[in-house]
Order: C-alpha cells, then sequence, then structure tokens
C-alpha cells in the first residue's frame, strides 16, 4: 500500500532487532506495541474520543535510544504531527518550538521530565513522562494492533526546524508520503537491505538523524545502533559492527579510528560541504571514500554520489530516485532554455540540456519528497516556490562533469568582488589543505572599492602560526587572485553548530559590528 506510513512496514519485521541502544535491545514488534499503547495514552491525555489528532502537534524530548522512536510513532499512531525537540537546546529554545510548533502535548523521557516540567507548565501543555516499560520488551497489545485507519497520505507527519544558518529556524512540515518518498529514495540510491547495521551518532531533530539513519533502516528492517552521545570509544567499539557509518564533515574531522575499516560497506557524509582534504584524510585512515550527498529540510536528501562508481571529491553527485532537480541562471531571459531537467523515475536516467551543462544559478527541486509548508508561515511558503511549483533552495549550483556540484548559499556564501563570484565553499576546500588550517569559513566583508571582499577566518592547529602574507603567498598558488583572502581572521575556534555549519551573517557582524546584516 503506497500511502501507509513508514512505521507501517515494522509489522512485517516482528522479531528482528530493530534498535539496540543503551538499554539493550528492541525488536520491531517492541517498537510497534510500545507506540500503540502510548498513542493510545496520548488521546486519553488529551480527550479526544474520535482517537485521531487530526494533525495536532504533538512535541517530545528524548535521548538517543528507544524512546524517541516509541514517541515519534505514537505521535504518529495518534493522528498527530511530530515535533522532536534537542536535549542540548537551552530552555528558551525548547520553549520556542513548544509554542511555535503550538503543540498539544509534550512527552518526555523519564530523564527529561524535569527539566520539561517547568517550561510546560510555563505555556499550558500537558506534560506525558514516557512510562519506564518502553525501555524494555513490550507486552502484546491486547486487541487490535494493525496500522490505525486514517488518510495517511496528506496528513502532516514531522516539524522539523531548519537549522537556522541564515535566521531563526523555521518549523518545516512534512507529510506521511513525503516521509516515505525521502525513505525510498535513499533505500534505493544506497541499497538498503536488512542485512545493514547503522551507527547513529547524531542529534534527532534534524533529517539526516531522522530520515537517513532511523527511518531508512525501520524502512529495511535493518538494525539501528544508537549511541547515547559521541563518545570516542564507545564509536570505535559500536563502529565494529557497523556496515554503514553517516556524518557531517565536522564528525569526520574528528573521527580517528582506524577499526572503522571492518565491516564498513558505506560511509556517507553530509549536512555541509566536504573539504577534500578531510575527504583524503578519511581515505587514509580507514580506506574509505567518504559519499558525499546534499540535502535541506525542505526536501529531505535530493542529490548523492553513486554508490558504486566514481564519487566525485568536492561534488554531490546526482538526483536520488523521484527527485527532480534544475538549474536556473539569474537572468533567465538570457537563456533559450534555461534550465537541465533530471528526469523523474526509478531507472534514473539523466537528461540534461545540450550547451547548458555549465550554467551556474539557483538550484530549484521537485518531487514527493518536498515539504507541505513552513509551519504558521503561509508567505514564506509562497514566496519558497515558483509559481509552477518548484522549490528554491537558495542554495547556488552548477552542474558539470556529469555531477553537481554546491557552490553555497546564494546569500552568503557567493561572494561578488568586483564583479567576480567567488564561492566561498570553494575557497574554504582549497584552503583545508593548507598544513596549519584545522578549520576555515570563508566570509564576504563590506569594501568601498569592490563592493565585497574575500576574509577567511581561520582557526590554526595546534602549535602552528600564520600569517597574512604567509596564507596569500600560499594562495595565489591555488586560487583565482580575486578569490585569495583579503584579510586573514584567527580565532580559537570555528563557530560551528551541532551539524557543523557555520551561521556566516553572525560572522561577519562580529568582526563588522556597524554593517547591516
Ligand atoms: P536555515 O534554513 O534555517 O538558514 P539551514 O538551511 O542550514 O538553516 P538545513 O535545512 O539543516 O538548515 O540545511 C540545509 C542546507 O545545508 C542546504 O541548503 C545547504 O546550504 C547545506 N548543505 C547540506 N548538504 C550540503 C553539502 N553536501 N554541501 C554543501 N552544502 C550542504
Ligand atoms: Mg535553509
Amino acid at each position: 500500500d503506497r500511502s501507509a506510513p513508514v512505521f507501517a512496514r515494522a509489522l512485517a519485521f516482528g522479531d528482528r532487532i530493530a534498535l539496540v541502544d543503551q538499554h539493550g535491545s528492541h525488536t520491531y514488534k517492541d517498537l510497534y506495541c510500545h507506540s500503540l499503547r502510548l498513542s493510545r495514552e496520548v488521546c486519553q491525555l488529551l480527550a479526544r474520543p474520535s482517537g485521531d489528532l487530526q494533525e495536532e502537534r504533538v512535541s517530545f524530548l528524548c535521548s538517543n535510544d528507544v524512546s524517541y522512536v516509541v514517541a515519534q510513532w505514537a505521535s504518529w499512531m495518534s493522528g498527530g504531527v511530530a515535533v522532536p525537540l534537542y536535549r542540548k537546546h537551552p530552555q528558551a529554545e525548547l520553549e520556542y518550538v513548544i509554542r511555535d510548533s503550538r503543540s498539544a502535548a509534550v512527552l518526555a523521557g523519564q530523564e527529561h521530565v524535569e527539566l520539561l516540567g517547568p517550561v510546560a507548565r510555563r505555556l499550558g501543555v500537558p506534560l506525558l513522562p514516557l512510562p519506564p516499560t518502553v525501555y524494555g520488551a513490550a507486552a502484546e497489545v491486547p486487541g487490535e494492533w494493525g496500522v490505525p485507519e486514517r488518510d495517511w497520505r496528506d496528513r502532516g507527519a514531522m516539524i522539523i526546524y531548519t537549522s537556522g544558518t541564515t535566521g531563526r529556524p523555521k518549523g518545516v512540515l512534512s507529510t506521511h508520503h513525503n516521509v516515505r518518498a525521502m525513505v525510498t529514495g535513499l533505500v534505493h540510491k544506497w541499497a538498503w537491505t536488512k542485512d545493514d547495521v547503522i551507527l547513529h551518532v547524531l542529534p534527532l531533530h534534524h533529517m539526516h538523524g531522522v530520515v537517513n539513519k532511523l527511518l531508512c533502516p525501520l524502512w529495511v528492517g535493518a538494525t539501528c545502533v544508537m549511541l547515547p552521545e559521541f563518545k570516542a570509544e564507545l564509536v570505535s567499539r559500536a563502529g565494529l559492527q557497523a556496515r554503514l557509518v553517516t556524518g557531517t564533515p565536522t564528525s569526520h574531522g574528528v573521527w580517528k579510528q582506524g577499526c572503522l575499516r571492518c565491516a564498513c560497506r558505506l560511509m556517507v557524509s553530509g549536512s555541509a560541504a566536504l573539504p577534500v582534504p578531510v575527504l583524503e584524510k578519511w581515505q587514509r585512515v580507514t580506506g574509505h571514500t567518504l559519499l558525499e550527498r546534499y540535502g535541506m529540510t525542505e526536501i529531505g536528501m535530493a542529490l548523492s554520489n553513486p554508490l558504486t562508481g566514481a564519487r566525485v571529491p568536492g561534488s554531490v553527485g546526482t538526483p536520488l530516485p523521484g527527485v527532480e532537480v534544475r538549474i536556473v541562471s539569474e537572468n533567465p531571459k538570457k537563456d533559450r532554455c534555461p534550465y537541465m531537467l533530471h528526469a523523474d523515475g526509478n531507472e534514473m536516467e539523466t537528461r540534461v540540456t545540450p550547451g547548458l551543462a555549465e550554467k551556474e544559478g539557483e538550484l530549484l527541486v521537485r518531487g514527493p519528497s518536498v515539504f507541505r509548508e513552513y509551519w504558521d508561515k503561509p508567505e514564506e511558503t509562497r514566496n519558497a516556490f515558483t509559481p509552477d511549483g518548484w522549490f528554491r533552495t537558495g542554495d547556488t549550483a552548477v552542474f558539470k562533469d556529469g555531477t553537481y556540484w554546491i557552490r553555497g548559499r546564494t546569500s552568503v556564501d557567493i561572494i561578488k568582488s568586483g564583479g567576480y563570484k567567488v564561492s566561498a565553499l570553494e575557497v574554504e576546500r582549497l584552503l583545508m589543505a593548507h598544513p596549519s588550517i584545522a578549520d576555515v569559513a570563508v566570509i564576504g566583508v563590506p569594501d568601498m572599492t569592490w563592493g565585497q571582499r574575500v576574509a577567511a577566518v581561520v582557526a590554526l592547529q595546534e602549535g602552528h602560526a600564520l600569517s597574512h602574507r604567509e596564507l596569500k603567498e600560499w594562495a595565489r598558488g591555488v586560487l583565482a587572485p580575486y578569490a585569495v583572502p583579503s584579510e586573514l581572521l584567527l580565532v580559537e575556534e570555528v563557530p560551528r553548530n551541532q551539524m557543523g555549519k557555520v551561521n556566516k551573517r553572525d560572522l561577519v557582524r562580529r568582526f563588522y559590528p556597524s554593517e547591516p546584516g
């Protein structure tokens, strides 16, 4: 049944191990039964006699363990929209999400009840602690335990907040159909099977952690090994059994365990641009070539390097099954045929308009994984789509050599300096190869003559020193003259969020406080 929600697949996998966490192993049936029971409690708590929350929002705060899945599925089974909270967010952020989503109830894992209690009271939202039984095996649910009957397809499934890299995080509402499309596209492209074991050490309030690392394995009957936190010795121990590992460029920078060489069949990087030197270092340490992919909260994953065949360092590959991609240049009137089209479909056929293969412009995406709306923001939702229904990603991309390259966010990563357009991501990639540079963010700063000029915010390798003159001399060997940083700003650490992203507006403001953002 193509309109069934993703959790319905669990019914087929019964006693297989779905999840391994700090509490033990959990079968698909455990997950299903606990969730169904909890969904009934939620409906009771909210006194919805129909047993259908009709897209009311249910927020939940859980650790990276079985309780997260139970809370998510219970929200779905009760007909609600799942809104995951992040345990490392300060109270004010938790409050923002609960209030902004207008959640009808908040669920909390045992260890978070104390933190959420005062927040829920302040907002007047009922708080339901998860029963301690969810951490163990589930007793059979009495009575019927099939998939609850609902109009699943276009019903809202979850609101995930964007990373807030360019502003206040926006709630992205995806339907069950969207989530299903995100999962099936990835399952197909990366050839997931029930024998896969994935290591999960990322936050569970972003697409990467929720879809790529959790819902994909659960869709095929595989096993997800969830670690409570990122600790080197936990990672290397659990890594021994993992067949898939996905992470962010930052996490790949800190993992040094050669033992990840073992059983792995695939290692993926995403959420931010992967500098080629990090990819090369990873290759040396583990023997694996990271597969880079590109995605967004609004669309799930859209582009991915191939599973088999050459992965092109620095590029993000081609569209996932079902995803249509198009690049529009700033001035479409100049083009007779202003875009390239990748055909939808399982055979992954690629059609490229001849002669336009290297055109750079905004990346647009269309397809069943594209979200329904920015929650409570009809105006933003309207503006995010072209009149003919393409989603504007706000990222600049180029298609060349048979693969897509992300040049960065049009608003902050494309630096306009004296008529030239410089991709901050590309400059970062090249500078990362400098032996003294541990991390770098390239920003465009105001310039009287050129409009903007390129500045490099650099954290040095321990014990190293670097002058601007040295950097410039070195950079002239690898960069066009207009892309050579005209300013070197040294920092202890490049400020990145937990997904490895840099808020560049904040960074510019830090060094140029008087400039309007
Ligand atoms: P906000 O929309 O609130 O400013 P955000 O866009 O960072 O935050 P996400 O949806 O988590 O929130 O991130 C999507 C963005 O991440 C993409 O638009 C793109 O700029 C960046 N991104 C993801 N994968 C890659 C990649 N492989 N290479 C370069 N950029 C990437
Ligand atoms: Mg965004």
